[in-house]
């Protein structure tokens, strides 16, 4: 089955690479496409926004997803402003640093990541599943590989590191995308037994 992927951050598309190989052959954003303003107040309907700006620009499926971290302490921020929780234009160190002073003292350190991966096809028809990975938010950066929020996130599942303490498979084993995309892949295998060609 062939997939255009709605994301051009590479850190994400890494990791969706790794999630569908073997079972998806997932082609590159194009370029031309103008990036997507993720102004919807929902994970899932920033995923849509995103897939769907990729079928009309393609005429073939897409596939997206949309991530964000809720925080016990914080009411569940910054959930769906994630990405910008520093500011627009801000760096993934603004974003952990701003994290790490907000809960500086705070001892209920609580969060989850939350994904939806969405597939959107020409016809309209969509699919959506969400993953979540609940753990803490660390007292300090831990570790040096991942992106984003990794080096302050510890999963309860783990064994005491943070994401970017692990391996990607330790990662995916147990974190919010690796969920989603392995229920994703459940999904369709479930609505087309016979194979996961279909192009509707
Ligand atoms: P997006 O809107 O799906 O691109 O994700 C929002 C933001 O969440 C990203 O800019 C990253 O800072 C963060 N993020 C998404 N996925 C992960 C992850 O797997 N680990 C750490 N941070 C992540």
């Amino acid at each position: 089955m062939q997939l255009v992927c709605a994301s051009a951050n590479p850190d994400k598309v890494a990791e969706i690479q790794a999630l569908l190989a073997g079972v998806v052959d997932l082609l590159p954003r194009p370029s031309e496409v103008p990036d997507v303003v993720e102004d919807a107040d929902t994970l899932v309907g920033n995923a849509r926004l995103k897939a769907a700006a990729i079928v009309a620009a393609t005429g073939l499926p897409a596939v997206a997803d949309d991530t964000g971290l809720e925080v016990d302490a914080l009411g569940g921020e910054p959930g769906v402003y994630t990405a910008r929780y520093a500011g627009e234009g801000c760096s993934y160190a603004d974003n952990r640093h701003k994290m790490l002073a907000e809960l500086d003292g705070v001892t209920e350190r609580g969060a989850a990541f939350k994904t939806v991966a969405m597939i959107v096809w020409p016809d309209g028809s969509e699919l959506a599943v969400e993953g979540v990975c609940p753990g803490v938010i660390s007292i300090e950066e831990r570790g040096d590989v991942g992106f984003g929020y990794d080096a302050i996130f510890q999963p309860d599942e783990g064994t005491g590191l943070t994401f970017a303490e692990m391996t990607a498979d330790a990662k995916h084993a147990i974190s919010h995308r690796g969920r989603a995309f392995r229920q994703l892949l459940s999904e369709l295998e479930r609505q087309s037994p016979n194979g996961r060609s279909s192009g509707r």
